[in-house]
């Protein structure tokens, strides 16, 4: 990424990208370009949509409030979502807000509430979560906007997982040991994973068993100290890219 353009503004846009396509901009996307940003027609803005890859495009200033973006070159093909689905139990509003912004930003590919015994948040505003998964995909360069699937309770959840995905359950009662370890023997890079993590309280016994009960999974500990849900959310998902993911 040494050649990348860091400094121009970056936005997701839900529209066909190629040469000399115009995009029209809502209300907001404009507002944000002339007025907070105060670009002038001809000035450059990256655009992706999860499918075209990254176009550098040019603004054409319409009126003080609307503009539309002129795409003009592809300066990245379109990569593939890591297949690593973030389990988690949501949390709430502002540490909600930062778990998906980092769950994004270290590379998963879907994101999915899941309801446990202890979690706290009874009403998961899924609107909210896909906007801050837009919003950390345009501020880190990401060129697909991860999946952000509905709540749901963890039986169901595992029932439903893939027999071949390999599940890395983060478990606060687990004996401390290196998680590094743990996973480089159990996977390869490349696996499909899911990471779980659990609420502000905790899993129960009961999940611990249903979660080990799975044929692939492998329990791991994050250290000798609790952490914070949102602080585990980091924590798991950098372990995991950098022995099984897109970090090596
Ligand atoms: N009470 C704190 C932390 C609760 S633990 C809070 O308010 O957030 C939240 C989740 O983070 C756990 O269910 C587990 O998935 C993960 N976690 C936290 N510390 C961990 C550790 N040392 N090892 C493994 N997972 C951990």
């Amino acid at each position: 990424m040494a050649e990348y353009d860091f400094n121009a503004p970056r936005l997701f846009i839900d529209a066909p990208l190629r040469d000399g396509e115009k995009v029209a901009l809502d209300r907001g996307q404009a507002n944000y370009l002339l007025n907070v940003l105060r670009l002038k027609a001809g000035e450059t803005v990256l655009v992706f949509n999860g499918l075209d890859g990254e176009w550098r495009a040019e603004v054409s200033v319409e009126c003080r409030k609307a503009a539309d973006l002129l795409c003009r070159e592809r300066i990245r093909e379109q990569d593939r979502a890591p297949d690593i689905v973030y389990a988690f139990a949501p949390l709430k509003h502002a540490r909600l807000d930062y778990m998906v912004q980092k769950a994004v930003e270290m590379g998963a590919g879907v994101l999915q509430p899941i309801l446990t015994r202890r979690t706290q948040a009874t009403r998961v505003n899924l609107e909210r979560m896909r906007s801050n998964a837009v919003e950390a995909a345009e501020q880190c360069g990401i060129l697909s906007i991860p999946e952000v699937r509905e709540e749901e309770n963890l039986e169901r959840f595992l029932k439903d997982l893939e027999p071949d995905r390999l599940v890395v359950f983060c478990d606060e009662d687990a004996p401390v040991s290196n998680p590094v370890e743990a996973l480089a023997k159990l996977g390869n890079k490349g696996s499909r994973l899911v990471v779980i993590v659990g609420p502000e309280g905790g899993f129960t016994d009961q999940e611990r068993a249903l979660v080990a009960a799975r044929e692939r999974c492998v329990c791991v500990s994050l250290g000798p100290r609790i952490l914070r849900a949102d602080t585990a959310a980091v924590a798991a998902l950098a372990v995991v890219q950098s022995v099984l993911g897109d970090w090596n």
